[in-house]
């Protein structure tokens, strides 16, 4: 048993070497060893701290400003993502979104993907519109497009893979593009499809990585919350305080439950991802499915860029059947075992066309269907879409 007074501080390297990521989500985060105390952080559930004098900085003090029940998620998150500063926790992806949005200077200029999640869409246009700053739209997959668009740019937004085409940006030339054109420039990367065990946006560059802890990382349908990481010092501490003072902050059982669906991340994505690229496959050579979008296919135009700077392909993919958008409606409620719904990243499949929310842009094809693959059998869910196909031959 080991003396209470000097418990062995839990392992963040082994033989010298860091432990790999998926360790990391199983192991960051856990509570000091002591005798007798719990494995799992607790929930801590109060909305103010005790203290008398002045506040001083590290205080928790009151529970917009900081929550226990927070600290193991954001330091593990932010060693995935490889942070030595902790990670930020919000209620929401878009709620983080709004946060790096306010790093933006007044009447500055943002570079933006024409097709990413649209809720972020919605609010840099709803932005642009109030005179907050000025907005340029690219096509992320075209490198010479984005350098272009960066001339004058205050921030870079990138999302790779892209919602809901897949489509993938080339990270490393674009974060050093947007550096050299401006060293004060940021480069934010929404990381949601990805998550750190697939791709590490620090790493090439970017300054801040946002997450929508709802979809992988917290991994079960079941909590909204979202999470922003950067390494560097200013940047957090302008987040921290945008938190603090705005308030778009995680409930304590929200952050628990973000914690214990992150402990199984690594084993759902191996499992959901050699099932993504089974299916992905299986439906380019179905004689109903005009084309498939899954960067694991040799064929798919993302293809080298995702094997180049990705640790794998991801669990989600968009395919278009023959027939449009009656057809697609129609397939989607035949299926029996795949759930329609939106949303991604759950351990159950879900499948939507995504041009049935009124906000999506018009260049996503009317017919595609994203399919976000669970972790059930991988036969099961392919005999599901096979009965649906069958039925929806064009005639
Ligand atoms: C869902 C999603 C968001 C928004 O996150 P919420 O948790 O729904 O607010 C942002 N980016 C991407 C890529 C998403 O899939």
């Amino acid at each position: 048993m080991s003396s209470p007074e000097a418990p062995p501080p839990p392992a963040d390297r082994l033989a010298g070497a860091p432990l790999a990521p998926d360790t990391l989500v199983v192991s960051a985060g856990r509570p000091a060893r002591r005798h007798d105390a719990p494995v799992n952080p607790p929930i801590v559930v109060s909305s103010t701290f005790h203290g008398s004098g002045q506040v001083v900085d590290g205080d928790r003090a009151y529970g917009r400003y900081s929550n226990p029940s927070w600290d193991p998620f954001e330091e593990a998150l932010a060693g995935l993502e490889g942070s030595e500063l902790p990670g930020l926790l919000y209620a929401s992806g878009l709620a983080a979104a709004s946060a790096a949005l306010s790093l933006v200077p007044h009447g500055g200029v943002v570079v933006i993907p024409r097709h990413a999640y649209q809720g972020v869409l919605v609010m840099a246009a709803e932005l642009a519109a109030a005179g907050r700053f000025e907005l340029r739209y690219v096509d992320v997959a075209e490198t010479d497009q984005v350098i272009a668009a960066l001339a004058g740019a205050d921030l870079l937004w990138l999302e790779s893979p892209t919602n809901p085409l897949l489509e993938i940006a080339d990270l490393p030339t674009l974060v050093r593009a947007a550096k050299q054109l401006n060293p004060a420039a940021l480069v934010i990367v929404d990381n949601t499809f990805a998550t750190p065990l697939l791709q590490r946006p620090l790493e090439h560059g970017a300054d801040v990585v946002l997450h929508s802890v709802t979809k992988y990382l917290a991994g079960h349908s079941d909590v909204v919350l979202g999470a922003l990481v950067t390494p560097d010092p200013d940047l957090r501490e302008r987040l921290l305080h945008h938190r603090s003072i705005h308030g778009g902050i995680a409930g304590p059982f929200e952050a628990w439950l973000a914690l214990r669906g992150l402990r199984t991340l690594a084993v759902r994505i191996e499992r959901s991802q050699a099932t993504a690229g089974l299916l992905a496959q299986r439906l380019s050579e179905h004689p109903a499915v005009r084309s498939v979008r899954y960067p694991g296919l040799a064929a798919d135009p993302g293809h080298a860029r995702a094997a180049a700077q990705m640790g794998g392909f991801g669990s989600v993919l968009g395919f278009e059947p023959v027939g449009g958008a009656a057809a697609a409606d129609a397939l989607v409620e035949r299926l029996r075992l795949w759930t329609p719904a939106t949303s991604l990243g759950g351990v159950e499949s879900l499948i939507e066309r995504r041009r049935r929310h009124a906000n999506e842009p018009e260049t996503v094809p009317e017919a595609l269907l994203r399919l976000s693959v669970g972790i059930e059998n991988a036969e099961d869910l392919w005999t599901d879409l096979r009965q649906s196909l069958a039925n929806s031959q064009t005639r």
